[in-house]
């Protein structure tokens, strides 16, 4: 079903749904089922399935250069999509990134999903390589969202790369967006941003699911101006609760979020990891229940497959 069809059905109640990232390459399927059993106690009618793009690693050639070598690390989000919708029957959805793939590359990869029965697909851009330093377009590839969310619409309209004479058939994903509630950073300021927001919104992007933060000021602030400006598509926030304090530094070093100044005291005055934990699954519980209050659609969690703060977040919310 598609996930516009899950929050109307809900009839304003706030529904749960998480994220999971393929395993590294060469473990087994069990690892992302252990990661789901214990959350499907809260009904989540959605899982979405990350995507990750190959990165290189150099080899040493007999003339003793080096050679860059692209290799993918974490493969599987379809096989994983496929697996989710048969074990668990809910909806499965993949993310789609330009990064890593070529036009014909996505092409299949929808005739895929197609044929699975996938109803839903989150479109992005994707993250740069770990080796570059900025987001490279695959050539022959999609270099926006914007770009392969036209494939996705093409597809829909039975208009495809290649045209096949003896099979016609449209297909009829609902389409979700990313967006950054503290800006893209790539992005000069929040207004820049929100135009290219918009215009995916304009093109038919049916759901938004944003970015991680720590403050729910910001997203409001972010809906309301999104309603303001004729954004009036569900926008789903993304939640992670801070687990240790490392992450005080990675979270902004990588999601490049800002985490408020009582979250981060709160921590750095923990005597230990444990505590760490409990302050921030404190904090992400009250920042839910506001959500909720909110009438946020869709609670969202990137789990990063550990799903046990998630669960003690549900249990305390839902
Ligand atoms: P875009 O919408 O293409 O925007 C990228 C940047 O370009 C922005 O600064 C935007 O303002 C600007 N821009 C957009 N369109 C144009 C245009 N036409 N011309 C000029 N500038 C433009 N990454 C992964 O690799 N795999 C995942 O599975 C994944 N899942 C994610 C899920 C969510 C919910 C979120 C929020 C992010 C996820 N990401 C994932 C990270 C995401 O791919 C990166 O943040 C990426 O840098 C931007 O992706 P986007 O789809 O928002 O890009």
């Amino acid at each position: 079903m598609k996930i516009t069809e899950h929050i109307s059905n809900a009839k304003g109640k706030t529904l749960f749904s998480f994220e999971l990232l393929p395993p590294i390459k060469g473990q087994s399927i069990q690892g992302i089922y252990d990661a789901i059993d214990p959350l499907m106690e809260f009904n989540p009618p959605f899982i979405d399935v990350t995507s990750l793009r190959e990165d290189y690693i150099y080899k040493e050639k007999e003339n003793g250069l080096l050679e860059k070598v692209a290799y993918r690390k974490r493969p599987g989000t379809i096989a994983i999509c496929a697996a989710i919708i048969n074990k668990y029957k809910v909806d499965a959805v993949p993310h789609l990134i330009c990064g890593g793939f070529t036009k014909e590359e996505t092409e299949n990869a929808l005739i895929d999903l197609q044929f699975l029965g996938i109803d839903n697909v989150l479109v992005l851009r994707g993250d740069a390589r770990r080796a570059d330093s900025a987001f490279i377009p695959t050539p022959g590839g999609h270099c926006y969202a914007t770009d392969l969310l036209q494939h996705v619409k093409n597809h829909n309209n039975g208009k495809f790369l290649h045209e096949d004479v003896e099979v016609a058939y449209k297909s009829d994903f609902c389409i979700g967006v990313a967006a950054y509630p503290e800006k893209h950073f790539e992005s000069p300021n929040l207004k820049t941003d929100f135009r290219y927001l918009k215009q995916k919104v304009d093109m038919g992007a049916d759901f938004i699911v944003t970015q991680m933060f720590f403050d729910n000021t910001k997203y409001k602030e972010f809906v309301n101006l999104c309603r303001e400006n004729g954004i009036n598509v569900p926008i789903i926030p993304g939640l992670k609760p801070i687990t240790s304090s490392k992450q005080l530094v990675s979270l902004p070093k990588v999601f490049h979020i800002d985490i408020p100044e009582d979250l981060s005291e709160a921590v750095l005055a923990c005597k230990s990891e444990k505590d760490v934990k409990e302050v921030g699954i404190e904090w992400m519980i009250n920042q839910c229940k506001e959500l909720v209050d909110f009438a946020a659609p869709v609670l969202h969690f990137y789990t990063m497959g550990n799903p046990e703060p998630t669960k003690r977040i549900a249990r305390a919310v839902f």
